[in-house]
C-alpha cells in the first residue's frame, strides 16, 4: 500500500486527504496521514459559534475566510461529492451596497462601477466619490490608446501602474487601493496584474478601454440571465457565497468524509528528507519520525519554505521571494438599539489615504442574515494590511477599541455601547502576495516540485488564494503523485461542470 503524508490542515491539505480518500474508494491501494499544527482543522477557514451573553442564541462567525467565489467550480463540486451543495448559503443582495470612507465619512460606491470602472454616466457624474478632474480623467480610458507588448514578452505590471495609467490616480486611491489591494492584503505598487487579475490586462488588449471592456462583460452577463432565468424558488446564486454554518463547515465535513482517524492535530511538521530509496521522512515536534512513498507539503508559504530547504535548497530560495502579509479580523456584535444607523449595506472600504488602522468592515447581519440572532448586529473589521504590518505587535484590548473607536465615528454605534462579544483573529504572515514577476517565481517552483518523485506542493503561495483555488491545489498535488504511480480517478477526466 503507498502512503501519502499530508503536511497542513487547512482547505488545500484536507482538499489532498479527500482525494486521497476517493482514490482509496475507487480501489487504488493507498492511503494518507496527515499533520495538522494547531489544534484545529480548517486554517484559514475558521469558524466559531459565539452564544449571545444575554439569550444564548448562536451566532456563527468567519474569524478567517468568509466566502468564496461562486464562478470557480471546485467548491461547488466538492460541496456536492459531500452532499453539502444545498447547504451552500447566497449572500442576501438585496443590501449589496458599498461605502466608501472618505475625509471620514461614508460616501456610496455609484451605481454602474465594475470592479474601479465606471460604466454607467449619471451616477458617475452625481457621485462625490471622485473630484471633477478625477471623473474627466477616468473618461480618458475611452481614447488612451492600449499598451503595446512586444510579442512573446509577458503583459504585466502592478495594479498601481495599470489603474494611474487608464484611469487616474484618484481612481487607484479613492477605490481600486481598497477594493483590489484590500481583498489580497496587497500593496498596489507592488502587485502583479499577471498573477492575480490577467483578465484585466487582456481587457485592454481586446477592448482598447477598460470601460469598453467592462460594458461589454456586463452585456454578456445580462444575456446569460436573460436566457437562464432562475428557475422559481430556486436558491438564488451570488458572486459570492458561504455555508450556513459557516466556511469551517466545509473543511469539517471534508475531515469527516476523508477520515479524522488519520489526521493528527497540534502536531507540526519540522524537517523532510528524501531518502536514497525514493521515499520520504518526516520528522515532527513530538520527536517521531514517520516515513511515506510520497509527501504533499500544504502549509503556508514561508511554512513550505522551511520544511522544504534539505530537499530542495534552490527551491526553498525561490519560495523564499514570495513575501506574505499579516493581518487581523476582529468580528463585534452589538444591539440593535445600539446601532442608529442604516443597516442596507455589505461592506466598508477604507482607502489608504485615509489613514484608518482599520481597512475595512463587513456587515455581517446584513450580508449572511442567518448568521445573527434577530436583534443584534454583527459586524467583522479589518485591521492590518500591507502598511501597518506591526498590528501583530498589539495586544487584543488595543485593536478591539481600535475597532469600536473606528464603528463610533464611522457609523454612529452609540459610544457608551458595550460590545456583547469582539474576537480577534490574529493570521501571521497569512497572505501570500503576488508581486511582479510572481508568475516566473511560480513556474520555477513548480517545474522544481515535477521534477521530483513523490512532492507535492498545494496551498495559496502560487496560483491564487482564493478558498477554491487553494482547495483545487490540493487536489492536484495528489493528481501529479498518483500520476507517477500510474493511477488514475475517473473523475479527473469528467467535465467539471457535469459534476455539479
Ligand atoms: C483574514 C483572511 C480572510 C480571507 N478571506 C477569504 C475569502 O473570503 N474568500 C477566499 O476565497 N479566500 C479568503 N482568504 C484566503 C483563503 O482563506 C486562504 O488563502 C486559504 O484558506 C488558504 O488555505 P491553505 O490550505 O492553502 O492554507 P492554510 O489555511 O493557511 O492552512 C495551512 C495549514 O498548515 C498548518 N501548518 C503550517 N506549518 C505546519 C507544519 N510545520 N506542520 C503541520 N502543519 C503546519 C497551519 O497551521 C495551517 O492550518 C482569506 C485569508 C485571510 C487570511
Amino acid at each position: 500500500m503507498k502512503k501519502i503524508i499530508i503536511i497542513g490542515g487547512g482547505i488545500a491539505g484536507l482538499g489532498a486527504a479527500y482525494k486521497v480518500h476517493r482514490a482509496a474508494q475507487a480501489d487504488h491501494d493507498i492511503t494518507f496521514q496527515l499533520f495538522e499544527k494547531s489544534e484545529r482543522l480548517g486554517g484559514k477557514l475558521a469558524t466559531d459559534r459565539i452564544p449571545d451573553p444575554e439569550t444564548g442564541e448562536e451566532f456563527i462567525v468567519d474569524g478567517g475566510s468568509d466566502s468564496f467565489l461562486t464562478e470557480k467550480t471546485p467548491v461547488h463540486r466538492v460541496a456536492r461529492l459531500l452532499g453539502i451543495f444545498e447547504d451552500e448559503s447566497p449572500t442576501s443582495d438585496e443590501f449589496k451596497k458599498t461605502l466608501i470612507v472618505k475625509r471620514g465619512r461614508l460616501v456610496e460606491l455609484p451605481d454602474g462601477i465594475m470592479m474601479f470602472a465606471p460604466t454607467k454616466i449619471l451616477p458617475m457624474a452625481t457621485t462625490s466619490l471622485y473630484s471633477w478632474p478625477a471623473k474627466l480623467r477616468m473618461a480618458l480610458d475611452l481614447i488612451l490608446p492600449r499598451k503595446k507588448v512586444p510579442a512573446g514578452q509577458l503583459n504585466d505590471e502592478s495594479l498601481e501602474g495599470f489603474v494611474v495609467r487608464r484611469l487616474g490616480r484618484e481612481a487607484l486611491d479613492r477605490l481600486a487601493e481598497p477594493l483590489v489591494g484590500g481583498v489580497n492584503g496587497s500593496d498596489p505598487a507592488l502587485m502583479s496584474l499577471a498573477a492575480t487579475y490577467p483578465s484585466l490586462l487582456a481587457m485592454e488588449q481586446e477592448h482598447g478601454s477598460l470601460v469598453r471592456g467592462f460594458l461589454a462583460q456586463r452585456k454578456k452577463v445580462e444575456a446569460i440571465k436573460k436566457k437562464y432565468p432562475p428557475k422559481p424558488g430556486a436558491k438564488p446564486r451570488t458572486f459570492f457565497s458561504s455555508f450556513y454554518g459557516g466556511m469551517q463547515y466545509l473543511t469539517d465535513r471534508m475531515a469527516d468524509e476523508a477520515g479524522r482517524d488519520s489526521m493528527r492535530t497540534g502536531v507540526g511538521a519540522t524537517h523532510i528528507t528524501r531518502e536514497s530509496d525514493g521515499t520520504w521522512t518526516v520528522e515532527l515536534d513530538t520527536g517521531e519520525k514517520v516515513t511515506g512513498d510520497a509527501v504533499i507539503v500544504a502549509t503556508e508559504i514561508w511554512a513550505a519554505e522551511e520544511l522544504l530547504r534539505g530537499v530542495d535548497a534552490s527551491m526553498a530560495e525561490l519560495l523564499s521571494q514570495i513575501p506574505s502579509s499579516s493581518s487581523t479580523t476582529v468580528p463585534i456584535a452589538f444591539r440593535e438599539e445600539d446601532c442608529p444607523f442604516d443597516k442596507h449595506w455589505h461592506g466598508i472600504l477604507s482607502p489608504r489615504i485615509e489613514h484608518m488602522a482599520v481597512t475595512g468592515v463587513s456587515l455581517v447581519s446584513s450580508k449572511w442574515p442567518g448568521k445573527t440572532p434577530a436583534g443584534r448586529v454583527l459586524l467583522r473589521a479589518f485591521v492590518g494590511g500591507p502598511h501597518n504590518q506591526d498590528v501583530l505587535t498589539r495586544s487584543d484590548d488595543e485593536i478591539i477599541e481600535t475597532v469600536r473607536t473606528a464603528l463610533v465615528e464611522l457609523l454612529g454605534v452609540r459610544a457608551e455601547a458595550e460590545p456583547l462579544f469582539a474576537r480577534v483573529y490574529r493570521w501571521d504572515k497569512g497572505m501570500p502576495q503576488y508581486t511582479l514577476g510572481h508568475l516566473d517565481r511560480a513556474a520555477a517552483i513548480e517545474s522544481r516540485v515535477e521534477s521530483m518523485a513523490g512532492l507535492g506542493l498545494a496551498g495559496g503561495g502560487l496560483r491564487g488564494v482564493g478558498v477554491p483555488n487553494c482547495l483545487d491545489s490540493g487536489e492536484k498535488a495528489v493528481t501529479k503523485v498518483l500520476s507517477e504511480w500510474g493511477m488514475t480517478l475517473a473523475e479527473d477526466s469528467a467535465d467539471e461542470r457535469r459534476l455539479y
